[in-house]
């Protein structure tokens, strides 16, 4: 508008379709661009003002630009873009010779720097295994002194034991204490639907893991691949094939090379032969049920976390918690801090954890009664039956107490042994004992009512078991002799056993338990009619108190 009003402008072009006006200075020597204004006097202004119309002044892109910009361009950019997705899936599928979409690629989980954290003092007890270890992180650390020495680290450490005694957690501690990268991989993640691909994953982890080194490769369940192999029809291909690629990749690898492998199983029995000679999993850490120690000390480090009463007495509940393996003990002291909770208090007792072994073990009390008055007669006899044969044959207390609270777990009593120690070996007599207190139970509802119950069940089961084992396994009969006519199997996982003899010793061997528990049970009879006042006292005030200690137990029987 000024440079119209100072009569500054040369040349004037309207370009209606591009919404736009271009117009020059007067000497013409620059150009300059607006957009169109709404403006009916606008043609007469610019006439007025001395500026001429023309079709000159096209500001256009020269021909060679717009070709470029309309064909090449894109082209260059689709081609960008082709070659940019190849790379990154070549990167995916690890390597050119791997198969595409990240196929065959491990998915270890790595925890770089012990991120977790674990150390040995988080694991409490199983002293041996831990000591065991340290000399691996003590070679993690130093590789040089070892190989100054000509020593070489084991390849392949296996942790063997039950399920829950804390075999993951040592692995890892291991990890952090040597504070080096930790790859961990569960045995079944390596079996996939297509026969190789557990080879390749096999393969990816030990090349992360030699890129890495020094670092500890942890395999968890490590039977799911290491089975042994054998000629059955139908073999699981996919398997085995993963199995060699291990056992390749393990010799593949120098000694010294700072890889440890570390591999954890329930069933160390069923692993190949090929995977446990000298250069692979030659060292076998064994990882066992914690004892009294071990327990008291796994409590002490799971009570850490919880807000607890100043003067627990850790060792009892230890004691009580007989058998328990570091994973139960960790769940037993998680139930009393939330039946602290649910109390609505706010620090845990010693009664929380004494009720939580209850629950852990037998589960939740029932809250409605479901039993008649005859029916709690007759379990209140039974369990005191098992008590009283018990004291009768030891002469010392037996049971930390007896509750006839029926339990969610369809216990209708229950009873909490005293063990003192650990005990590492048995005597004949001891067996005879226990299998004679097992059917006190039984033997007391005889005397009593006359009749029997279903409530045997349990009882009857343990007693034959072990007779069966003190003839088959043990070598105490005097007919048999010491002729092994059992093997057990999965001695971690329950223990089950099958007969190796012909037909004709299993009938001996039959009539040998039938026989053996049939004087037991005839002891524990001769026991209890021996001491019937007292049987009854006891069995009443089981019965009207619901529970009875240990000690009570005693006073009344010494009275
Ligand atoms: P596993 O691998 O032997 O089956 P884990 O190592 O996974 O057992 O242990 C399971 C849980 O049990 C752990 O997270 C820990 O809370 C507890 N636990 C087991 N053993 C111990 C132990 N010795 N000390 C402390 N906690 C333990």
């Amino acid at each position: 508008m000024s440079m119209i009003e100072n009569g500054e402008i040369g040349q004037v072009q309207i370009q209606e379709q591009d919404n736009q006006i271009l117009f020059t200075n007067s000497d013409n020597t620059e150009i300059y661009k607006t957009g169109i204004l709404e403006d009916p006097y606008l043609t007469q202004r610019l006439y007025n003002a001395g500026a001429q119309f023309s079709g000159e002044i096209v500001e256009q892109m020269s021909p060679l630009l717009s070709l470029l910009l309309t064909w090449v361009l894109p082209i260059v950019i689709f081609i960008g873009i082709g070659q940019y997705m190849s790379k990154k899936l070549m990167q995916r599928a690890g390597g050119p010779n791997s198969m595409a979409f990240g196929m065959g690629k491990s998915n270890a989980k790595v925890y770089v720097k012990s991120s977790e954290g674990i150390k040995f003092d988080d694991v409490a007890g199983e002293e041996e295994a831990k000591e065991n270890l340290r000399e691996i992180v003590d070679y993690l650390h130093n590789p040089e002194k070892y190989r100054e020495v000509g020593a070489s680290m084991p390849k392949g450490i296996l942790l063997v034991g039950p399920p829950g005694t804390g075999k993951t957690m040592l692995a890892k501690a291991v990890a952090g204490e040597a504070d080096v990268p930790f790859f961990s991989m569960s045995g079944s993640e390596f079996v996939e639907m297509f026969v190789g691909m557990g080879a390749a994953k096999v393969r990816d982890l030990f090349r992360q893991a030699k890129e890495k080194a020094p670092c500890v490769v942890f395999i968890d369940e490590i039977d799911a691949i290491g089975k042994k192999r054998d000629s059955r029809v139908g073999g699981n291909d996919e398997r085995e094939q993963t199995l060699n690629q291990l056992l390749t990749e393990m010799d593949g690898f120098e000694e010294n090379s700072g890889v440890i492998l570390l591999a954890a199983t329930n069933r160390p029995e069923s692993l190949d032969p090929a995977l446990t000679r000298p250069g692979r999993f030659d060292r076998r850490v064994p990882v066992e049920l914690p004892d009294l120690k071990g327990r008291e000390s796994i409590l002490k480090v799971h009570a850490r976390k919880i807000r607890t009463a100043e003067n627990i007495d850790y060792s009892a509940v230890a004691r009580m918690a007989s058998g328990a393996s570091g994973a139960e003990l960790a769940n037993i002291v998680n139930e009393a801090a939330l039946r602290t909770v649910r109390e609505g208090r706010n620090t845990v007792t010693q009664a929380d954890l004494e009720e939580s072994i209850e629950v852990v073990i037998a589960g939740y009390q029932k809250k409605n009664a479901i039993l008649t008055d005859k029916e709690k007669l007759i379990v209140a006899y039974h369990e005191i039956g098992h008590a009283l044969v018990a004291a009768g044959q030891t002469h010392s207390a037996p049971v930390q107490k007896i509750t006839i609270v029926p339990r969610t777990s369809g216990a209708l009593g229950y009873t909490m042994q005293v063990k003192e120690g650990d005990h590492y070996l048995m005597s004949k007599e001891e067996i005879e004992n226990k299998i004679a207190t097992y059917t006190g139970g039984r033997a007391a509802e005889e005397i009593v009512f006359g009749s029997v119950t279903t409530g045997a069940a349990n009882d009857i089961e343990q007693a034959t078991r072990l007779a069966r084992a003190m003839i088959t396994r043990y070598g105490m009969s005097d007919e048999l002799g010491m002729v092994a006519l059992e093997t057990v199997e999965n001695q971690y996982l329950g223990g089950d056993t099958s007969l190796v003899c012909s037909a004709e010793t299993q009938a001996r061997v039959d009539r040998r338990t039938v026989e053996l528990v049939k004087k037991q049970h005839q002891k524990a009879v001769k026991i209890l009619t021996e001491n019937r006042e007292k049987l009854d006292e006891l069995a009443r005030f089981l019965y009207e108190k619901e529970t009875i200690t240990g000690e009570e137990f005693m006073s009344i029987l010494n009275s």
